[in-house]
């Protein structure tokens, strides 16, 4: 074993089990998180980190919250043994209040606690059997703790069995190698922009002297990867978007037949896009364009008539959504709405049977399908297409930027419309999505009733689900989200399957509840969303996988429970589910934390259901410095940076991107293809 190995004669790319303290053992356990070579360790940024704070009077103290008490020990270490488990207790006070603390199978505490010695104790506090109790606190003389207050120790996102102590240490064995770090900044980038040294900034993420040292690190670290990821855009630019039009499409006759029969009057702004579509389907150029809406604003029906204008003018379209669900739901509405248009549509899941894939490839080959719904199974190589002119994503942030590529890349050279409901300001839309040309829908469908919301605590859910039971009475279904799938030891928030069980205590057995989460075969959703669009089912609990997309206007009742835990962007998403008919409908957003920033999050999307609107304000309230945590989930997640908080750092990467083109400098010397980015 190479253990004990000098650092001198080690190289960066070296395997992290080369570095003094780092084990077979552990070595596999970083080989999980992706982790074979020592740069990729150091290049694992720490997500969070700790402070050690203030400490705060007990009276003061936030049931909830982790916080720091400076207390004295005012009874005998107690210890109990109950069957396996060793109980220690004892209580401690300052001059406002006291504290139960209590610690499992750590019986030698009773030699370190003596009745008047003071300590900082250091944990989670909560409220159990009307006490203020803190489990395992970490405690630390007053000395200790004086010394430590200024630091910040790194968390890292860890996998089972990998401690944040052993990663800290590893990074640490690491850092003397942190120079060799190969930097992929052109120096002119670097002198133009004043630009820290690469090796500092990983330094400092790990080890920050203070917070905004820190921030100036992750900065840099963020510029990089913000300029790598425009980078490649630029690449993706220079290839697609100046090809001519192959598939020159100009007759909508069959095209004005749909719009006009459709059962609602298009809003100003889905007209505006197809209007643009046209342009561009008929144009010199091929289409890429974006279509940004809002949940509910309408996308889909704009997708249909953009995919009859193809399929009218002799040629075949491809839909791709991002989940097995929303494919199914897109291929039902296409099947329902082309009735009378004499359109061929299939649907191509990764549940698809062989024999059934087989036949619809076959199909394909021929032009025997003009239409294929699906999720990425629509990309694979074995997927051939007679004469595809139209690629539409929906939901597109779930993409990633090289699998939209590839789906421009089936045929030759395809008009591609991305659908998003992302609600990114213009100016960022722009650097983000560079190679597209952009249509926004501002306005909802008129028959709309805004959402009525309200943020209540758990005494409220009485009152919601006797509501419920008054929407399930007129007709109308309901939507539960819980953060988890089923209960867990670590985490104190609702989850579908005991949610289901207290539910069906509560209502009436015709009332017909169901579950639905990720870790379910696609079959067991696809049904389950069947029934539901079915109205078969009155009340569907259901994780977060219910977010995208998915649509069936009778639902009028979203309520979800532990908000708390959800980011805006994502709430928002979820509440979009509702909403999407004549109905007026309801989004009860149930808060299990009296933590004021967490009611403050939540009073945005009570008192908004613009996502434009919302985005901008969580922003505000987050600062500049608040970037863990709440993040976009799911949508361009970038490692480091955020476009949102970090717009002005997009900026300066954009900048410095279109100063490299204007140089002529070889931009593909860059582009490295393992750091994978979304859009
Ligand atoms: P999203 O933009 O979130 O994808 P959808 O396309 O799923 O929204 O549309 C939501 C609902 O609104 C659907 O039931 C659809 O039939 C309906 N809808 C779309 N456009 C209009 C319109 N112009 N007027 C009335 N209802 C509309
Ligand atoms: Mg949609």
């Amino acid at each position: 074993m190479l253990v004990g190995m000098d650092v001198v004669s080690m190289n960066i790319k070296d395997k992290v089990e080369n570095l003094k303290g780092v084990g077979p053992k552990t070595s596999g356990l970083f080989e999980k998180l992706n982790i074979n070579t020592i740069d990729e360790l150091l290049r694992f940024y720490p997500r969070n980190y700790l402070t050690y704070e203030k400490t705060c009077d007990i009276e003061n103290a936030t049931a909830g919250e982790r916080v720091a008490i400076k207390a004295t020990i005012n009874t005998y270490v107690d210890i109990k043994k109950i069957r396996k488990l060793t109980l220690v207790t004892c209580m401690v006070k300052d001059s406002t209040g006291q504290v139960k603390l209590v610690w499992y199978n750590s019986p030698f505490l009773k030699q370190v606690f003596h009745i008047g010695q003071t300590y900082i104790f250091v944990g989670n506090l909560t409220i159990r059997n009307n006490q203020y109790t803190m489990e395992h606190p970490e405690y630390y003389t007053v000395e200790q703790y004086e010394n430590m207050k200024m630091t910040m120790q790194p968390i890292y996102p860890l996998t089972m069995g990998l401690s944040n102590k052993t990663v800290t240490k590893s990074v640490k064995a690491a850092l003397p190698l942190v120079d060799e770090i190969e930097d992929n900044i052109p120096q002119s980038i670097i002198d133009k922009y004043s630009l820290m040294p690469l090796s500092s900034a990983i330094k400092g993420v790990h080890f920050p002297e203070n917070f905004e040292s820190m921030l100036e690190c992750r900065n840099r670290l963020v510029f990089d990867e913000f300029f790598m990821f425009l980078v490649k855009m630029a690449l993706i630019r220079e290839h697609t978007v100046k090809e001519s039009n192959n598939f020159v499409i100009n007759d909508f006759t069959e095209t004005d037949r749909f719009i006009s029969n459709m059962p609602f009057e298009l809003t100003k702004g889905q007209k505006t896009a197809v209007e643009d579509i046209r342009k561009d389907l008929a144009g010199l150029t091929v289409m890429n364009r974006l279509i940004q809406g809002d949940v509910g604003s309408g996308k889909t029906a704009v997708a249909e008539i953009a995919i009859l204008s193809t399929v009218k003018n002799g040629y075949q379209a491809a839909f791709m959504a991002p989940t097995e669900v929303l494919a199914k739901q897109h291929y039902d509405n296409l099947i329902r709405d082309y009735k009378d248009y004499d359109v061929s549509v299939e649907l191509l899941v990764g549940s698809t049977k062989l024999s059934e894939k087989r036949r619809i490839y076959e199909k394909l080959l021929n032009g025997d399908i003009d239409v294929l719904v699906g999720t990425h199974a629509l990309i694979q190589d074995k997927v051939v297409y007679n004469n595809l002119a139209l690629v539409i994503t929906d939901e597109q942030h779930r993409f990633g930027v090289r699998q939209r590529e590839k789906l421009s890349k089936k045929g030759k050279e395809p008009h591609v419309l991305v659908m998003s409901a992302t609600p990114i300001p213009r100016t960022l839309a722009i650097i983000m999505y560079g190679d597209l040309d952009i249509s926004i829908i501002k306005d909802m469908p008129a028959n709309r009733k805004p959402i009525k919301n309200c943020v209540v605590g758990p005494k409220y859910r009485p009152t919601a689900y006797k509501f419920m039971k008054e929407q399930i009475d007129e007709g109308h279904q309901i939507y539960i989200i819980c953060p988890m799938v089923e209960a867990s030891e670590n985490v104190e928030a609702e989850n579908v399957i005991e949610y289901q069980e207290r539910l069906k205590d509560y209502f009436s057995p015709e009332i017909n509840i169901t579950y639905l989460h990720g870790k379910m075969s696609a079959d067991e959703k696809n049904e389950i969303m069947e029934n539901f669009i079915e109205k078969k089912i009155d009340i569907l609990i259901s994780t977060t996988v219910i977010e995208v997309g998915i649509n069936n206007p009778n639902a009028t009742v979203m309520m979800i429970e532990n908000a708390e835990r959800f980011g805006l962007a994502q709430l928002h998403q979820l509440r979009g589910r509702v909403g999407r008919g004549d109905f007026q409908s309801y989004c009860i957003m149930l808060c299990s934390s009296d933590n004021k920033d967490a009611l403050k999050r939540l009073d945005i999307l009570n008192k908004s259901n613009d996502g434009f609107f919302i985005a901008n304000e969580d922003l505000k309230l987050r600062g500049p410095g608040d970037f863990f945590g709440v993040r976009q989930s799911g949508e361009m997640l970038f490692m480091l940076g955020d476009i949102y908080n970090n717009a002005d750092i997009l900026k300066k990467a954009s900048d410095a991107v279109t100063y490299l083109q204007k140089e002529s400098f070889p931009l593909e010397i860059l582009s490295d293809n393992n750091t994978t980015v979304y859009l």
